[in-house]
C-alpha cells in the first residue's frame, strides 16, 4: 500500500489537459442564440434531454454545456426536466426497442410548437449499433426529426452551432 501511494505520489495527472476553450467564440456564439431565440420565439430555448439508447458519450458532451467552461444558462438556454416545459427535444442514440414507446410518449408530450433535433450519428440511423435486434433505429424511425447533429459525439460547440441553425429556420 505504501509502495502504491509512493508511486503515485511522483506520477503525474494521468488525464490529459482540457483543449483551451475559445471563450470569446463561445459566448459569441451562445449570446447569437440566444437573440435568435428570442426574436423568433419571443423567448429562449427550454431544452429536454431524451437518452433513446446512446453510448452515453453523446450525453457527457450536452452535460458539458452546463459546466463551468459553457453555462449555457447564462444566456437563458436551459435543460428542463419535463417534456411540457420544452420547446426543443435533444435526442441521442439510436433509438432501442425499450425506449422507443417513451420517447413516442414524450414526443406527444411536448406541447407544440416543437423541433426534434437527433445528437449524433447513432440519431440519425442507428450508427454503430444499426441492424442490432435491440434497436429500431434512427431517431426519424420513431418521431419527426428536424435537425441532426453530426459527430461521434458532437462537440458543445458543435450543438451550440446546431440549435443556433434550428432556431434560424424557425418562421
Ligand atoms: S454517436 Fe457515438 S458517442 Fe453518440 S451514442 Fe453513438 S457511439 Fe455513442
Amino acid at each position: 500500500m505504501r509502495k502504491l501511494l509512493f508511486r503515485n505520489f511522483f506520477r503525474g495527472p494521468l488525464t490529459e489537459p482540457a483543449p483551451p476553450a475559445d471563450e470569446a467564440a463561445l459566448a459569441e456564439l451562445a449570446a447569437q442564440l440566444e437573440r435568435a431565440a428570442r426574436q423568433r420565439l419571443g423567448r429562449t430555448l427550454s431544452i429536454r434531454e431524451v437518452d433513446a439508447g446512446s453510448c452515453n458519450a453523446c450525453e457527457l458532451e450536452i452535460h458539458a454545456l452546463n459546466n463551468v467552461v459553457y453555462d449555457l444558462e447564462r444566456f437563458g438556454l436551459r435543460f428542463v426536466a419535463s417534456p411540457r416545459h420544452a420547446d426543443v427535444l435533444l435526442v441521442t442514440g439510436p433509438v432501442t426497442q425499450n425506449m422507443r414507446m417513451a420517447l413516442e410518449r414524450t414526443y406527444a408530450a411536448t406541447p407544440a410548437p416543437k423541433w426534434v433535433v437527433a445528437v449524433g450519428e447513432c440519431a440519425r440511423d442507428g450508427g454503430l449499433f444499426a441492424g442490432s435486434a435491440a434497436c429500431v433505429g434512427g431517431v426519424s424511425a420513431v418521431v419527426p426529426v428536424d435537425l441532426h447533429i453530426p459527430g461521434c459525439p458532437p462537440s458543445p460547440t458543435a450543438l451550440l452551432r446546431g440549435l443556433l441553425a434550428l432556431v434560424e429556420t424557425v418562421k
